[in-house]
C-alpha cells in the first residue's frame, strides 16, 4: 500500500487504541425482560469485549423512572414512558470499555425501531418506539449521572489483571 494510506491506517489504529475508557449505563427495559431477551442482549455486549461492572434485576419505583427520564418530562409521551418502565422488572447494567458510551449506542440502534438498522438490538428485536427493549446512555455526562442514580451503591471492581489469572495454586 502507498505510504499515505499506511500513515492513515496507523493513525486510525493509534487513536482507537488511546480511546478513553468509559463506563455506560445500559438497561434492558420491561418488554425485553418479558420477551426473554436478557441473555441474547447481554451476549452481544459481553462477546464484544465490554467489561461488566454492575448487573441487577430489579423493579423500578415511579420516582426512579421519573428521575431517570426527567429531561423528557415535558414530552407528551412522558407519562406513558414512566408507566412502561415501571410495568415490570428491568435489568440494570454497567459496562466498561473504550468509547463504550458511543459504541453501545451503535449496537443498540436508533430510538425508533423503524429507523434502527438490522443487526442492531432495536433493529432486530423491536418495532414500536414505545417498546424499544433497551436503554443506553447518550453521553459520557449522562452515563455518569445514570450510573450514580441506578448504582448508588457503587460499581463492582472487575480488574483485567485478576481476570487473566488462573485459579490454580
Ligand atoms: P433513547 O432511548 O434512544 O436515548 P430518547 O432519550 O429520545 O431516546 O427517549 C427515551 C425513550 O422514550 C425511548 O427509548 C423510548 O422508549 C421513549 N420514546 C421516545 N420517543 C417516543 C415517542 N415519540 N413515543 C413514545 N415513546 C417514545
Amino acid at each position: 500500500i502507498d505510504p499515505s494510506t499506511f500513515d492513515q491506517v496507523l493513525s486510525t489504529a493509534r487513536s482507537a487504541s488511546t480511546a478513553t475508557m468509559e463506563t455506560t449505563y445500559i438497561m434492558i427495559k420491561p418488554d425485553g425482560v418479558q420477551r426473554n431477551l436478557v441473555a441474547p442482549i447481554l451476549e452481544r455486549f459481553l462477546a464484544k469485549g465490554y467489561i461488566l461492572r454492575g448487573l441487577k434485576f430489579m423493579n423500578v419505583s415511579k420516582s426512579l423512572a421519573e428521575t431517570h427520564y426527567s429531561d423528557l418530562s415535558a414530552k407528551p409521551f412522558f407519562g406513558a414512558l414512566v408507566d412502561y418502565i415501571i410495568s415490570g422488572p428491568v435489568v440494570a447494567i454497567a459496562l466498561e470499555g473504550k468509547d463504550v458510551v458511543a459504541q453501545a449506542r451503535k449496537l443498540i440502534g436508533a430510538t425508533n425501531p423503524l429507523a434502527s438498522a438490522p443487526g442492531t438490538i432495536r433493529g432486530d428485536y423491536s418495532i414500536e418506539i414505545g417498546r424499544n427493549v433497551i436503554h443506553g446512555s447518550d453521553s459520557v455526562e449522562n452515563a455518569t449521572k445514570e450510573l450514580a442514580l441506578w448504582f448508588s451503591e457503587g460499581l463492582v471492581d472487575n480488574n483485567p489483571v485478576l481476570r487473566s489469572q488462573t485459579f490454580a495454586d
